[in-house]
């Protein structure tokens, strides 16, 4: 009888260990945010850009990142260090991570730096529905479904530097995806608000764009900026 209730025990024990083990593999995050950013807003600050031996990136928006995010507001990161960024994993995607993911930190390099943060920082944490090369394909894939700067464009508002109002801004992009987005802007060296980057949620399994659970918090002023680059 008594080594019975002891094995039952022991069982109880080790079933407990494995949904926890379970429960810590599973995901941890409710949306994705899905980050894009104009790289004039980037360079025209007092920290300044560099571009890689490639040369200057397109005038056009580039990805930031795809960052698992929980509908209170908070987010998980840097989830798994024991599968950091690999490049040999994406190779294929190489030529359009340069184009739609570029760099613009100093010195100049090719990217793998800043690919690897968004990776081991925010990608990790998604790896148990997206593995390395479905996180980088799914970012690239979001962003051939909506055009940032056309929808922009098509309402009339340009890179040229001058100011646009925020809800103008808000509206077209709105327009173009269906979805309402999140702005976020920076100062310039001068110190003029701008346009910097736009958040657009996603589903969690990073097949569909859907309104935000929750946004960011910060402002920017009634009327930004849209630098030229
Ligand atoms: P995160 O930790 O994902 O929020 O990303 C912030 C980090 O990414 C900061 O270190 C930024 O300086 C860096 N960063 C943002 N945009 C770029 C870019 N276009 N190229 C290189 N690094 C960037």
């Amino acid at each position: 009888m008594r080594k019975q209730s002891n094995n039952i025990l022991l069982l109880i024990k080790f079933l407990s260990l494995h949904y926890l083990l379970v429960l810590s593999a599973a995901q941890d995050f409710d949306f994705f945010y899905f980050v894009q950013q104009w790289p004039g807003s980037y360079c025209d600050t007092n920290q300044g850009c560099c571009y890689p031996g490639t040369g200057k990136p397109a005038s056009d928006f580039g990805i930031h990142g795809l960052w698992p995010n929980r509908n209170d507001g908070s987010y998980p990161s840097n989830c798994d260090s024991s599968n950091p960024f690999d490049a040999s994993k994406i190779s294929d995607l190489m030529s359009q991570m340069k184009s739609e993911w570029p760099t613009l930190s100093c010195p100049s390099n090719d990217g793998l730096k800043f690919w690897g943060h968004e990776w081991d920082k925010h990608g990790t944490c998604s790896e148990s529905v997206l593995d390395q090369h479905s996180y980088f394909s799914t970012a690239l894939g979001l962003k051939t479904n909506i055009n940032l700067l056309q929808a922009l464009e098509n309402a009339g508002i340009h890179p040229d530097g001058s100011e646009y109002s925020l809800t103008s801004i808000k509206d077209a992009i709105k327009e173009a995806s269906g979805y309402t987005p999140w702005i976020q802007c920076n100062t310039d060296s001068s110190g003029n608000s701008q346009l910097y980057q736009v958040y657009l949620c996603v589903d969690s399994s990073g097949s569909s764009f859907v309104e935000c659970p929750v946004f960011p918090h910060g402002s920017c002023g009634a009327s930004i900026e849209f630098p030229s680059f």
